[in-house]
């Protein structure tokens, strides 16, 4: 089958004006360029004409699908800890965790917006059967909070469970995670980055999101200690590094190419430089950053640093929606000077890249990335398919070539 359509977007490589896409009946590219290109060279062929913009299915690469049940339920805007706080309760008092309605109803909007692959960050491993069931692809990021007690212990047995091959689901790569540097174990985090790097896994880890957490980690005061001695068990204990969130992750063997580095909202532009040499993976979540502190990832920094970050949308308790395009869209709005293709390619090919699944992500030769058309009136008209796609990013969008059978 052939796409012709009024813009294409590749995700790796510039827009295509007029352009069009060869997809096999498996969902693999065969050829894509230049419309005037493509079609003699497939005459023939069945042709969908897409009066719009296509782009390869989208990766929403930090996600917590556990947490939908909260959507709507946790104000933002207070600041991180007063979020944590409302976050806590509303799990205790207001739904039941991990109730798989609203995880299915979350995979179900995951999609709608033609997303193929996530990095779902986990407690209860809930979402893993559900999004293998939907066959989206990615990764299971097991997550372990705690300062005392077992965390040793639990920390132990989901190392085990990954050497062991435990959990096994159709194309989701289950990996031991550390919630923070603050939150987890310092010997714990240094366990699990070292897992990773040793089983060429990736694991995932909040980083610099909050002023809160640089004070607690720099100077060991603060709102961030006050609260975890109220809250964790062993927090007393806790000794401080008296070192920055990135320097601190670093002495921990958790920056480098096994890593993705969840918000970075407050690294200063030294910081990205560093975490850029270091080869480490970025995902920005604009919208929850905004919904819980009013404050925006550093893009401009992270791009000077040459860091080529994906995007997630964090959980439904911080977003109102599991859209990563609308990630991109937010970003848009705040950062005029950023081209939108840049914007697009975050949320499809950075994604893909991050999560290590670059058949995914690009409308290219030999790649299977799925295919989501966009139909906007008058398309034809516009110069920049990126940027018209996210003026339009409520627009229905639907599949023309899916990446994997879909149940
Ligand atoms: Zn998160």
């Amino acid at each position: 089958m052939i796409v012709h359509a009024d813009h294409v977007l590749p995700g790796d490589a510039p827009p295509i004006r007029d352009g069009a896409v060869v997809v096999s009946a498996d969902g693999a590219i065969e050829d894509v360029g230049h419309a005037a290109e493509v079609l003699p060279r497939h005459a023939g062929a069945p042709i969908e004409r897409v009066h719009g913009v296509v782009l390869p299915g989208l990766i929403n690469a930090h996600t917590h699908l556990e947490l939908s049940a909260l959507r709507g339920l946790v104000p933002g805007g207070r600041g991180f800890l007063p979020w944590v706080d409302s976050l806590l309760a509303a799990r205790v008092d207001a739904v039941p965790e991990d109730s798989p309605e609203s995880i299915e109803a979350a995979v179900s909007e995951l999609k709608r917006h033609g997303t193929v692959a996530v990095g779902e960050v986990t407690n209860s491993v809930a979402a893993a059967e559900h999004l293998a069931r939907s066959r989206i692809e990615g990764s299971i990021f097991h997550e372990i909070f705690g300062v005392g007690g077992d965390v040793a212990d639990r920390a132990e047995e989901m190392l085990q469970a990954s050497r062991a091959g435990t959990h096994r689901w159709p194309e989701l790569a289950y990996v031991p995670t550390a919630h923070t540097l603050h939150t987890t174990h310092a010997d714990v985090v240094r366990k699990i980055a070292q897992h990773a790097k040793d089983a060429g896994l990736r694991t995932s880890l909040h980083l610099a999101e909050h002023a809160a957490e640089r004070r607690a980690l720099e100077h060991g005061d603060g709102p961030v200690t006050d609260w975890l001695r109220g809250r964790l068990r062993g927090a007393a204990g806790v000794v401080w590094p008296m070192q920055s969130p990135i320097a601190y992750a670093d002495a921990l063997g958790a920056l480098g190419p096994h890593m993705l580095l969840v918000h970075l909202t407050d690294a200063t532009a030294a910081e990205l430089e560093r975490v850029a040499q270091s080869g480490s993976y970025v995902v920005l979540c604009p919208r929850s950053n905004l919904y819980i502190e009013g404050r925006l990832p550093p893009l401009l920094a992270a791009r000077s640093a040459g860091i080529e970050a994906a995007l997630g949308t964090d959980s439904l308790a911080s977003n109102a929606s599991l859209d990563v395009l609308a990630e991109a869209r937010a970003l848009a709005d705040r950062f005029s000077t950023v081209p939108a293709v840049d914007l697009v390619r975050m949320a499809t090919y950075n994604g893909a890249v991050a999560l290590g699944r670059t058949r995914l992500g690009r409308i290219a030769r030999g790649a299977r990335p799925g295919v989501v058309a966009v139909d906007i009136a008058d398309a034809a008209q516009s110069h920049d398919g990126a940027a018209l796609l996210l003026r339009h990013v409520k627009a229905p969008r639907r599949w023309v070539a899916r990446a994997r059978e879909i149940h």
